[in-house]
């Protein structure tokens, strides 16, 4: 609970970035500085003596950082999911930058370095198995949103499924009804899921296209905790990997691509438009723009906990999308 008073001071948005390591050791590298007070400085690499350019974030993590590093930061967020609050934890930057090796963990996975999303199914058992005083049960969806359009992954054939949203508050908040729940009650359990959830999710990337570049995938969970007096709590922690961040012109844009594109790039900036809006304390914030704004309208706002990761990779050739993924992310902090 301090923490959670001590949250509440600095402001319910957070903003890392993480840099993956150099795949070309001959290549250029635009990370110039790394500070451990979360600033960063970036180079360009076609005029180095004049173009530094400074960001700020919460924390920075270079590219020898690892998951657990990356997850300790991240725990005590997880962990005030089990009290109540709604978490969500989004990944964002250009295609290859470092996301899904963020949320899942690296392409050629064992199950060692395992991303945020197993590391915090984790994190909730433990918990919830040494308060002994509350009973408490997780259950699980994982969506993919693709050109507006929300399809179910954890269906045994997700090709072609497509779910209805609709009104589930109030305040215009949207839920997935149709979006099968599963409940959970270990990280085999978890394991399992996932598998499915990427194994549906990379069957349409052949199908149609690198679609699983272009499409947010949501994993949420659901913790509901009852004590003993029977006083109950319900609280969701969304694990988003976003859509590549890239512009609509390193595309070819023609036909459904550029509409896929499109889409995207709408969408994201939504995400930033809320983000930014909630950063400023707006009496309006436009979660109506897009599908995944309403989504997740209930778990941003209030005193719900919002963690961005910028992803980046260091190579010259991405320095554009370096510099505009920073300038997003530094505009939500
Ligand atoms: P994205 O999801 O943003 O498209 P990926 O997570 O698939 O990017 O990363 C691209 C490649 O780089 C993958 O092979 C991944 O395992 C690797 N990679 C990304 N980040 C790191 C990192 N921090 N350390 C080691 N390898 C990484
Ligand atoms: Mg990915």
């Amino acid at each position: 609970h301090l923490y959670n008073m001590l949250q509440e001071l600095r402001g319910n948005i957070r903003v890392f970035c993480r840099i993956r390591p150099m795949f070309n050791e001959e290549a250029k590298c635009t990370i110039d500085y790394i500070g451990s007070d979360g600033s960063l400085m970036v180079i360009d690499p076609a005029k180095p003596q004049n173009a530094r350019k400074i960001f700020q974030f919460n924390k920075v993590f270079g590219p020898t950082a690892t998951q657990d590093e990356v997850y300790r930061d991240t725990e005590d967020l997880i962990r005030s999911v089990m009290d109540g609050y709604n978490v969500c934890i989004f990944a964002y930057g250009q295609t290859g930058s470092g996301k899904t090796h963020t949320m899942c963990g690296p392409s050629n996975r064992s199950n060692k370095d395992m991303g945020i999303n197993y590391m915090s199914l984790n994190d909730l058992f433990q918990i919830s198995s040494t308060r002994e005083d509350v009973k408490y049960e997780i259950r699980v969806q994982m969506v993919e949103v693709y050109n507006e359009q929300v399809r179910d992954l954890l269906v045994a054939d997700a090709s072609n499924t497509k779910l209805e949203i609709r009104s589930c508050s109030s305040d215009g908040g949207l839920s997935l009804p149709a979006a099968s729940m599963h409940l959970v009650q270990s990280t085999a359990d978890v394991l399992d899921l996932m598998k499915l959830g990427e194994k549906n999710r990379a069957f349409s990337s052949t199908a149609m296209n690198q679609r699983s570049s272009r499409s947010h995938s949501v994993l949420t969970v659901h913790v509901h905790g009852q004590d003993i007096s029977d006083s109950t709590t319900s609280s969701c922690l969304h694990l988003v990997d976003l859509a590549g961040s890239e512009r609509v012109d390193n595309y070819e844009t023609t036909g459904d691509r550029l509409k896929d594109a499109h889409c995207i790039n709408k969408s994201l900036s939504c995400l930033g438009d809320v983000i930014t809006g909630l950063a400023q304390k707006n009496p309006h914030i436009p979660y109506r723009n897009s599908m995944l704004t309403q989504l997740l309208q209930n778990s941003l706002g209030g005193n719900a906990k919002i963690l961005m990761f910028a992803h980046v990779s260091p190579e010259a050739d991405s320095y554009g999308e370096t510099i505009s993924t920073l300038k997003f992310a530094q505009r939500a902090s």
